[in-house]
């Protein structure tokens, strides 16, 4: 690989910006120094006078190629390639475990499929669905293999659902190891017997979608998910965090000193179910869950982002096409596959709707989209960081572009966008993964299987607290 030198922009990390340029060397960042610092050296130059150089963005919630009833979403094919034009340089994905099988097995599924086929570095999470003896012994084993993150489903009866006493046991298991426990927190089977409720009295609509999950249901879930991983004393991660009374509990058990930690979703910021109303089966687009909470919610979402209470925005991008695949549940909105797109857009309606109209600062962008992620997931300092050391993983991003997004002219594959019609002033102009120029003029230049498997760390940020109480410090 070439040497390389961006120079002239500006560096943002989440505690500053500055002038700066960067020697890109055998995949890292070889060092960072003033303007003109590495004139003299050898290297291909890019110039980056007025645009912002920031970390790849890291994706801790993506959905490529999953399962859902009958069907399955998106491949890593077009949604890495989108990701990457979108300033999206590591997503972490979640393996699901198939009823049955082992971790190993869920594990080795998901690089078959990734490998060879992602434009950007993957890791993974994994999901447990089917706990037995043999699992719990196995969950040392996934730490091994760089699979730290363990994601359970409190929601999807008869599917990915897992009980409490699934939770309570993975919670103390993975804690032993250096686990960190992620939860969907929904009350599954109380959202079953809705759903069964409504759908026999003739109400199909994508709108009792949301009807049928209301917000105590996720907050009931979330209390719930809170109170076992206090009884275990882990930490624990809830994700997809869609309004005021779940980031409320988050918020209450950190008070009380607990180690609990939250994401958020680009969706729950700017859209609202209002969506889920358009006319015809429309609303089918915006089925995801939890579900597009009242509009209300999206200002308790910025200020638990700006008070601390929720330190990372993830996508959960897992997305359907419309015709064919959310049209499965025409007659029954329970059977709308779940889930929606927005790796492509993410940074930029981050950027265009929260720098620039909720005051939050670039800074703040790159530490919940990029920092917080790697470090909550075992990343950092690989990942997540512009540093001397650090994957060479640089976004040069242009803070005035503008452009409306339409689904038309997406990279996405599906054959709608979650942000249609929304107008966007800040894009990726470059993409560097690992040093080598993916994206040029926002153009994608890179070929599928420069995307590495990265391992992730146990003991990632979600300890660094307990780490200190268990010395006896304040
Ligand atoms: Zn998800």
């Amino acid at each position: 690989m070439t040497t390389k030198v961006i120079k002239n922009g500006i560096i943002v990390t989440p505690v500053h910006q500055y002038k700066g340029d960067i020697l890109i060397e055998d995949e890292i960042v070889k060092a960072i120094g003033k303007k003109g610092e590495f004139a003299a050296v050898k290297a291909e130059f890019i110039d980056a006078d007025g645009l912002y150089v920031i970390p790849g963005a890291v994706d801790e919630h993506t959905h490529m190629s999953m399962p859902s009833p009958d069907t399955y979403s998106m491949p890593w094919e077009t949604e890495t390639i989108a990701a990457a034009v979108g300033g999206t340089t590591t997503i972490v994905d979640f393996a699901i475990q198939e009823k049955g099988k082992t971790l190993t097995e869920a594990i080795d599924t998901w690089k078959k499929n990734a490998n060879n086929n992602t434009a950007i570095d993957y890791s993974l999470h994994i999901a447990i669905t089917d706990l037995n003896e043999d699992i719990i012994a196995e969950i040392p084993s996934a730490v091994e293999q760089g699979v730290t993150t363990f994601k359970l489903f409190m929601a999807y009866k008869d599917d990915k659902m897992v009980d409490d006493a699934t939770l309570y046991r993975v919670l103390k298991q993975s804690k032993e190891v250096g686990g960190l426990v992620m939860v969907h927190a929904e009350n599954g089977d109380v959202i079953s017997i809705l759903q069964d409720e409504y759908v026999k009295s003739g109400k199909t609509e994508p709108f009792y979608h949301a009807i049928t999950r209301p917000i105590e249901i996720e907050a009931e879930a979330t209390r719930r998910a809170i109170a076992l991983a206090n009884i275990t004393d882990a930490p624990i991660f809830i994700v997809h965090v869609s309004g005021e009374e779940p980031a409320e509990e988050i918020r209450k058990a950190r008070m009380n000193g607990q180690a609990v930690f939250g994401e958020t979703c680009p969706h729950y910021l700017f859209l609202d179910d209002s969506y889920l109303q358009l006319p015809g089966f429309e609303g089918a687009k915006y089925v995801c869950s939890p579900p597009l909470r009242e509009k209300t919610h999206q200002q308790k979402l910025w200020n638990a982002i700006a008070d601390g209470t929720l330190q990372t925005i993830g996508t959960d991008h897992c997305s359907f096409n419309y015709k064919e695949q959310k049209h499965r549940g025409i007659d029954d909105f329970s059977k709308i596959p779940n889930g929606g797109n927005g790796i492509e857009n993410w940074l930029q309606m981050l950027y265009s709707y929260g720098v620039k109209k909720e005051n939050m600062t670039i800074e703040k962008l790159v530490e919940l989209t990029a920092t917080n992620p790697a470090k909550f997931m075992g990343l950092f300092p690989k990942k997540g960081t512009i540093s001397v050391g650090s994957d060479a993983d640089i976004v040069l991003f242009d803070p005035n572009k503008k452009h409306t997004i339409k689904a038309e002219t997406q990279l996405q594959g599906s054959d709608y966008n979650f942000y249609e019609g929304f107008t966007i002033e800040g894009s990726a102009q470059h993409v560097f993964l690992r040093g080598e120029h993916i994206v040029k003029d926002d153009k994608y230049i890179g070929h599928l299987g420069q995307g590495q498997f990265i391992e992730s760390k146990p003991y990632g940020a979600a300890y660094d607290s307990i780490r200190t109480n268990d010395k006896g410090v304040v």
